[in-house]
């Protein structure tokens, strides 16, 4: 079995470890016997029609402006269509942000986005920064934010869940994330998946299944990674 991972904009889109979000996918998927393979996409390439599960990291305004030009027409439409067919995803933060139909940034024109998941974004007068813990379908899920930008959900836009330590979305209505179909959105850096193996494996069994069918992925021996994740969270109940 194969799996293609398509990293959106990674020399851009890459700060706050979220590269190891792909480590994690790549090495979860080989200790498995499944075959990963990693394409980076960059400004002016093409969407693969071999794209399994996207991977789109934070990175500042000024990169987010570049990258939402190069998103715009066919590009977002090529991974709209993906996602829509059940292509796995994970987007953070800036990712995230134009994933949606557009992030408004401080002083500057607004960003459009691509429209996977009805939501909008505007920079806010604070910056939110500090540990999260998020109560989800997954179970909990423990990261680090750091964004000045408000999400609002949109009526088309299911939280990926609530916030019980740390701001979210927007520190106000209590949401954190989004979710469509098999693609996540959320403010959790850190990297997310190595300390959230649920959600690192639910992914995987998606993109997997939109070429294979249903996949059962055998356990892995996740012990350093309960570790971690109950580290993070105890920390971020104590500091919050
Ligand atoms: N520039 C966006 C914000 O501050 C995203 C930042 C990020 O990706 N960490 O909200």
């Amino acid at each position: 079995m194969r799996l293609t991972i398509g990293w959106l904009y990674g020399t851009k889109m890459n700060i706050y470890g979220d590269r190891g979000n792909i480590i994690a996918l790549e090495r979860r998927s080989r200790w498995r016997g499944i075959e990963a393979e990693t394409r980076e996409i960059g400004i002016g390439d093409p969407i693969p029609e071999t794209i399994d599960l996207f991977f789109f990291g934070g990175g500042q305004d000024q990169e987010q402006e570049a990258i939402a030009r190069d998103l715009q027409g066919a590009k977002g439409a090529a991974i709209r269509r993906a996602v829509e067919d059940g292509a796995a995803a994970l987007t953070v933060c800036g990712g995230y942000q134009l994933f949606g139909h557009e992030y408004r940034p401080h002083g500057g024109p607004a960003l459009p986005g691509i429209g996977v998941f009805d939501l909008v974004t505007e920079a806010g007068p604070e910056r939110f920064i500090g540990n999260v813990v998020v109560e989800t379908a997954f179970g909990d899920l423990v990261g680090f934010e750091n964004h000045s930008g408000l999400t609002w959900l949109g009526a088309g836009a299911s939280p990926l869940g609530r916030v019980r330590v740390g701001r979210g979305n927007n520190g106000t209505d209590g949401t954190e994330g989004a979710i469509w179909r098999n693609a996540i959105g959320c403010y959790l850096h850190g990297s997310l998946l190595p300390k959230n193996p649920n959600l690192a494996d639910w992914l995987l069994a998606r993109a997997l299944e939109r070429r294979h069918g249903t996949v059962a992925l055998p356990p892995l021996d996740d012990r350093y990674e309960v570790a971690a994740h109950a580290s993070a969270r105890d920390r971020a109940v104590r500091t919050r």
